[in-house]
């Protein structure tokens, strides 16, 4: 079906053209119409299907006509964390280009000052986190009696980091006569009663957890002797094996992070981190050296793994198996985005054994062993070779590597896998193992990106056009 049968306005179909679509998305092919006349929408689809254009297009169209008033927001977009929300805005951008709609943002990062200026400006599409919105509200200086579009993305996260309670008291401050849609990975029962609650004769879209991310991405799990020196230089071994033009690398801590960016970079890599404990500022830097490319490794925690759009990511290593099964679905589908190949490296020490179990039942796959690991080199400390410059193959292939399977190409492996389970259906919402969930975050706890709600320190950034 070709974008211009979807009833959206030529400026639009313009944007969209520029943007080098050349049909709409599942998502967006079932959500576009419905949304244009007005119906709620249950969206069931995680990121990388197109679920952001699903309801950024129509929106553009709807809200072009009508007038902003001073303080009261004509839509409301809520957002579970301050990347997503960032990056939404980046979609209003590029596809509001002929519009000439105003928006808000906000998130962490620069003082109220500035958005409470915005908000009396008025604006058109207001995209937010839930903290920030209900501190601002607190204090009068938003009015959501005007807000007639309300978008919920990412529920089951917001559910996660919970912002339910938030959410539920935002929805009963909104007019009851609105249009209101929520998009979700999967449906736990808090999100079903949610949407029960809030949403009227919602139109029910859903696309499968895309089957097509797990076939674009070749996954390995590769075993080392044990964790820290060993883990390090396995990954630098990987690192050097195939062309990695850019990789996001996983760790469950924040500490792992920071050490193993600094390992990385004093063996010669062109590495950056991002993790939650730092400034919003230097997390939108540090993500923006690696769009440009003046990085290509990223090292990462959680905070980076859901939703993140950043185009062609070659690779997505795991340096430790993440906790929770269903971040590591989240993880490895930072690469094998829009239809690319991409591959995906777990390092597996002994501990890791569990989580991988978590996995495998989850994804309802068994994800092939690299069984013959390169031997551990008997290196007593991580000691760094000089500096050098590496670019896009991170490493010379060590020749002891050679000899280790190359992995398969998608296809061979979508041969011999089970087919893809409906794995959206299947995401425990519990911790296996009854770990702390990731709002409550010691240093070396898992990161995603704040401790719980959004801290005072963190201050708002703004965005008008
Ligand atoms: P999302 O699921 O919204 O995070 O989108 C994932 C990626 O798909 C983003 O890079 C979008 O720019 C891209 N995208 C969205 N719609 C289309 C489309 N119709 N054709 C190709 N790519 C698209």
């Amino acid at each position: 079906m070709p974008f211009a049968d979807l009833g959206l306005s030529d400026e639009l179909l313009r944007a969209v053209s520029e943007a080098g679509y050349d049909e709409p998305t599942p998502i967006q092919a079932q959500a576009i119409p419905s949304v244009l006349m007005m119906r709620d929408i249950v969206g069931v689809a995680q990121t990388g299907t197109g679920k952001t254009a699903s309801f950024v297009l129509p929106m553009i169209d709807i809200l072009a006509q009508g007038r902003s008033r001073a303080r009261m927001p004509r839509s409301l977009i809520l957002e579970p964390t301050r990347e997503l929300a960032a990056q939404v805005a980046e979609n209003f951008e590029k596809y509001g280009k002929y519009h000439k709609l105003s928006m808000a943002l906000l998130i962490g990062g620069v003082s109220m000052g500035d958005q409470v200026k915005a908000l009396e400006r008025g604006v058109d599409v207001l995209i937010a986190t839930p903290g920030r919105l209900m501190d601002l509200f607190g204090r009068g200086n938003i009015l959501l009696t005007g807000c007639s579009m309300l978008v919920i993305d990412e529920a089951d996260r917001m559910l996660d980091m919970g912002f339910i309670p938030d959410i539920e008291e935002i929805c009963s401050k909104l007019p009851k006569q609105r249009q209101t849609l929520l998009f979700s990975a999967t449906m736990p029962p808090p999100i079903k009663k949610l949407a029960d609650k809030f949403l009227d004769n919602p139109k029910q879209v859903e696309v499968s957890r895309p089957a097509s991310t797990s076939l674009n991405i070749t996954q390995w799990l590769v075993p080392v002797a044990s964790t820290g020196h060993a883990k390090r230089e396995r990954l630098r071994e990987l690192l050097g094996q195939e062309e990695v033009a850019n990789a996001i690398i996983f760790c469950n801590r924040k500490t792992t992070v920071r050490e193993l960016n600094k390992s990385l970079k004093q063996h010669g890599y062109r590495a950056g981190e991002i993790h939650g404990d730092m400034e919003q500022s230097a997390r939108i830097a540090e993500l923006d050296r690696f769009k440009r490319g003046d990085i290509n490794i990223l090292v990462a925690s959680d905070v980076a793994a859901r939703g993140l759009d950043i185009k062609g990511v070659s690779h997505v290593f795991n340096f430790d198996a993440p906790w929770h099964p269903d971040d590591y679905v989240h993880r490895i589908g930072r690469t094998g985005r829009a239809g690319a190949t991409g591959t995906a490296y777990t390092l597996i020490a002994s501990e890791d054994a569990e989580n991988i179990q978590h996995i495998e039942k989850l994804t309802g796959q068994q994800i092939p062993r690299l069984t013959q690991a390169a031997p551990e080199r008997e290196e007593p400390a991580d000691r760094p070779p000089p500096r050098r410059e590496r670019t896009t193959r991170a490493r010379p292939a060590d020749p002891r590597v050679q000899e280790a399977p190359r992995p398969r190409r998608p296809e061979a492996r979508a041969a011999e896998a089970a087919p893809a389970p409906r794995a959206a259906e299947r995401v425990r919402r519990d911790d296996p193992r009854g770990r702390p969930r990731r709002d409550h975050q010691a240093d070396d706890g898992p990161d995603n990106g704040w401790n719980g709600p959004v801290p005072d320190f963190l201050s708002a950034k703004l965005t008008t056009p």
